[in-house]
């Protein structure tokens, strides 16, 4: 049986144990099962530093010449850019047709959530850049390992010769063991998927979702026209896949993603798949996949379409055009500051939220469901990078034979 069949299973498996059981199960099921779940989030945490560095170091390098680099770079964040703004659009237009929140009280009992304060868009920047690369590192944080990587990446460029060959091959090899053992890690993952979705299913149960039902619903809706119409054309247009060989490639990162919340945490599955299933190259993938895991965030932005509106629609606020104009633009650059982690999404609405006056109560209203909010958001977010990344290896295929 394949991987993606046995995590499929192990999650239906985990919603119909997780109802029968229901909240009385909960300390159990937190003292016994959520640790195992724990185990297998941590095994995937634990190559995220590993494979962000070294895979972006041997994609650049394979890319070979800067100019390309510059090429592809620029084309990838473009390209991230725009489906991001069409995700919040799509987000607004599902919300406004559901109307989720509209004669809603707010409950007594809601969630409390801490909210941390935005950072400024000067603030994002600076923090961008590692004063001290391998603090960065130890404390996973991506966008400055990032920044570091393609800075040695370009390094390594400029050298060039027989000295940055044997640096290449070494990092070139560190990435392959990356690789194989994730390929171990993976395994696990029937058993890992189980643990973390039961608790979450017997905390939750299907009737205390019931009010908040709507969001859910919408932020189905939304990624599935999101993944749908945005997704399977762009892989259709320029992979040459159909949309079921195209989600059906995917599937298995897509699982992953829906159960970890973690696009980093998917990242080196959703390589396996972008490569071996859509035939993207390595070298395509090896760049455009680790950046898309950390800047772009379509599931995430849908979501701040959706709870933008429904946060509204609670508080009985109209949003003006000017309004969403500005959610878009400070959406678009909260979901690149989101962290490929689970529950960032929810942080970084604090600030999209902030940005256009909207009261912040109500991220406690979303906090309770935001477990399930962001099942979907980062299944979208992956299966983004994965189309991108078709996108950049036909087009790069196609400039390269006519250059
Ligand atoms: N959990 C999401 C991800 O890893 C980020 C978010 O919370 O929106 O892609």
């Amino acid at each position: 049986m394949n991987l993606s069949i046995k995590i499929f299973i192990s999650l239906i498996l985990a919603v119909i144990v997780g109802v029968i059981a229901g909240p009385d199960s909960v300390p159990f099921i937190k003292w016994w099962i959520a640790p195992i779940g724990t185990m297998f989030i941590n095994l995937i945490k634990m190559m995220i530093v590993p494979v962000v560095f070294t895979s972006l170091i041997v994609g650049m390098t394979s890319i070979g010449d800067t100019k390309k680099l510059g090429r592809i770079g620029v084309k990838t964040v473009a390209i991230y850019l725009v489906t991001t703004a069409i995700a919040i659009l799509i987000g607004f237009a599902v919300a406004g047709f559901i109307h989720p929140g509209l004669g809603m009280s707010l409950p007594t009992d809601a969630a409390e959530v801490k909210v941390k304060e935005a950072p400024s868009i000067m603030q994002v920047l600076v923090a961008m850049i590692p004063a001290n690369p391998i603090a960065s590192m130890a404390k996973a944080d991506i966008l400055p390992t990032i920044v570091f990587s393609l800075f040695i990446g370009v390094g390594i460029i400029q050298v060039g010769g027989q000295r940055a060959q044997t640096i290449i091959n070494f990092f070139d090899a560190c990435a392959e063991v990356c690789y194989k053992v994730i390929a171990m890690i993976m395994a696990f993952s029937p058993i890992g998927v189980f643990c973390l979705l039961l608790p979450v299913v017997a905390a939750n149960g299907p009737s205390v979702l019931l009010p908040l039902l709507a969001v859910i619903a919408c932020m189905a809706i939304g990624c599935v026209i999101h993944a749908v119409g945005v997704y399977s054309m762009l892989a259709r247009v320029w992979g040459g896949h159909t949309p079921l060989a195209f989600f059906k490639g995917m599937s298995e990162a897509m699982l992953i993603a829906f159960s970890t919340c973690s696009s980093a945490g998917t990242l080196p599955v959703n390589m396996k798949n972008t490569q071996e299933k859509l035939g993207v190259s390595r070298e395509v993938t090896s760049f455009v996949l680790p950046l898309g895991a950390t800047i772009n965030m379509d599931g995430t932005a849908v979501y701040m379409g959706i709870c933008s509106l429904f946060i509204a629609n609670v508080f009985g606020i109209n949003l003006d055009f000017g309004q969403m104009a500005m959610i878009v633009l400070t959406g678009t650059l909260a979901s690149i500051g989101t962290a490929g982690v689970p529950g960032a999404g929810l942080i970084m609405l604090a600030m999209v939220l902030q940005s256009v006056g909207l009261p912040l109560e109500g991220l406690a209203l979303v906090a309770g469901i935001d477990r399930i909010l962001d099942m979907f958001r980062t299944c979208l977010n992956i299966t983004g990078d994965a189309a991108v990344a078709c996108v950049i290896n036909d087009t790069e295929k196609k400039y390269q034979q006519a250059a």
